[in-house]
């Protein structure tokens, strides 16, 4: 029988670690499942994480969205019948703290990458201890590729934090391009004092190339036509790592993040117009479709797919100030919210053999659950930093047990540095948020509305308001003590260890 995650109780892991659901007979499944896995392959499984940028929860049409959104999406709805659709999977408000955290196990308020450095702004991952530099650590051969936005300075940069090989941007598309198209900044485009003077920020114009500890080297400068291609690019150096992998013993952990679909979209020349909506936000939905199965057809051709984990999600809520260049989401509000459009995101996983076909689960994971069901999958759980808080929870037997259970009790959203909401099962109390009040139920975007606080708290049953429109606190006051000594619990952690001073400065962009 599921357990109820509101009436059942987590177990300690440590005490610098958030406690957890222990499903003793799924853990015990998803054991002997990868015990029998490691013995036919003779290794540890490969992990590919393909992250995408700004696309809705809504996008693929295995959720809903697909041919529905003008935007069919064959290739990844193929991996979710294939594999497990999450339908509860969270980020961070926005890309650097989302993908900082993925990288950390860390919430933002811990690591300290609360906002994304923009124009050359200082800060970033160094310092951190990151699952890439871990699974190196193991022996694992370690490939970022595509965009990285966790900070410029050298100390940030990929090859520098546990990365062997990185082919990529280092920071956000629209940086590059922006001030390059007379349709979004002519008083930039028609000027030479104001080109000349954005040719001078202190960022880097080019994509690069990097090896673990040597100097990055510019590969080409981002202009707009090299942009549309970079996608395609990316994709190729991917599939050739996979490839090469596949001739040796080493296991892998390839880091995929693709350009699209941030604004502003210019979808490779093979892909414009090849949606039915012909827009290019959804023209770029088909190219990443068509990249994700380009990466899959090489892992399957290369005899890699049973002994590698597949992840596929994007890094937050649409930006919806950019519309229609934008994603779809059912939920409220979007990109830079703690409201579900800003947070909610797709995640799908595919392991053929190993994760059960064709399961669709509502179980709580935050994608920086990652952090520790990777490094646990790898086989070295003692590699987890012991000083310092680690916010993630070993997920594996979710993932891997045919009927596995979410191993996360609360969620917890934090809105830079304010305690937003948790949530457990299908109720979000919430203390603050950004709004516009009932009009950010219809998406105008997460970062311009008002910070509200809400002096008695908010309560939403994300089951009958998915759109978070009906507080239903008074009605419900049953579940206030669980919640609130839960939200005291989690707020005492900052107070016993210690979080890293951000870095950047608040602006609001990414
Ligand atoms: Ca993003």
């Amino acid at each position: 029988m599921a357990h109820d995650p509101i009436t059942a109780a987590t177990n300690p892991v440590a005490d610098h670690r958030e406690p957890a659901f222990v499903h003793a007979d799924q853990a015990n499944e998803a054991r002997s499942r990868l015990a029998a896995l490691e013995q036919r392959t003779g290794r540890k499984p490969n992990v590919l994480i393909v992250l995408m940028d700004d696309v809705g929860w809504g996008d693929f049409g295995c959720y809903g969205g697909g041919a529905m959104a003008g935007a069919p999406t064959p290739n990844i709805d193929r991996l979710a019948r294939d594999g497990l659709v999450l339908t509860s999977c969270y980020s961070e408000p926005s890309c650097t703290p989302s993908r900082a955290s993925i990288m950390t196990g860390r919430l933002p308020m811990r690591h300290g990458l609360l906002i994304p450095p923009m124009y050359g702004m200082p800060g970033g991952l160094e310092g951190e201890v990151t699952l890439a530099q871990l699974l190196n650590d193991a022996g694992y051969a370690t490939q970022a590729v595509g965009k990285w936005h966790m900070g410029e300075n050298i100390e940030s940069q990929p090859q520098n934090v546990g990365f062997d090989d990185f082919y990529g941007f280092l920071s956000v598309s629209d940086m590059y391009t922006e001030w390059r198209d007379p349709y979004f900044f002519p008083e930039v485009v028609y000027s030479e004092e104001r080109s000349d003077w954005i040719r001078n920020e202190p960022f880097n114009k080019c994509f690069v190339h990097a090896t673990k500890g040597e100097e990055a080297e510019n590969v080409e400068e981002v202009t707009i036509p090299v942009l549309s291609t970079l996608d395609d690019k990316w994709a190729e150096y991917s599939t050739d790592f996979i490839n090469r992998m596949a001739e040796g013993d080493q296991p892998w952990f390839l880091y995929h993040c693709t350009r699209g679909a941030h604004f502003d979209n210019y979808p490779h020349e093979r892909f414009r117009g090849s949606s039915p909506a012909k827009h290019p936000y959804k023209d770029t939905i088909i190219e990443l479709d068509d990249i994700v199965g380009r990466l899959t057809r090489a892992l399957e051709e290369s005899g890699q797919l049973e002994h590698t984990l597949v992840f596929i999600s994007s890094d937050n809520g649409p930006e919806m100030e950019t519309w229609p260049d934008a994603a779809y989401t059912p939920f409220r509000c979007a990109k830079g919210s703690t409201w579900e459009g800003g947070v909610r995101v797709p995640g799908i996983f595919s392991w053929p053999g190993t994760i059960e076909p064709g399961r669709v689960s509502d179980g709580i994971f935050a994608q920086l659950d990652l952090f520790a069901t990777i490094l646990g999958l790898a086989g070295v759980p003692d590699l987890i930093p012991d000083d310092r808080y680690i916010d993630a929870v070993d997920q594996t037997s979710f993932l891997v047990a045919p009927d596995g259970e979410s191993n996360r009790k609360f969620h917890f959203y934090w809105l830079t540095s304010n305690f937003s909401a948790v949530r457990v099962g299908e109720y979000k109390y919430m203390l603050s948020s950004i709004s516009d009040d009932e009009r950010d139920v219809v998406n105008p975007g997460g970062f311009t509305g008002v910070m509200q606080q809400y002096p008695y708290g908010r309560l939403f049953n994300l089951y009958l308001d998915p759109k978070e429109t009906h507080s239903y606190l008074i009605r419900k006051l049953v579940y206030i003590d669980l919640i609130q000594r839960a939200v005291g619990d989690h707020l005492r952690t900052f107070r016993e260890y210690a979080s890293r001073p951000p870095p950047t400065q608040p602006r609001q962009q990414g």
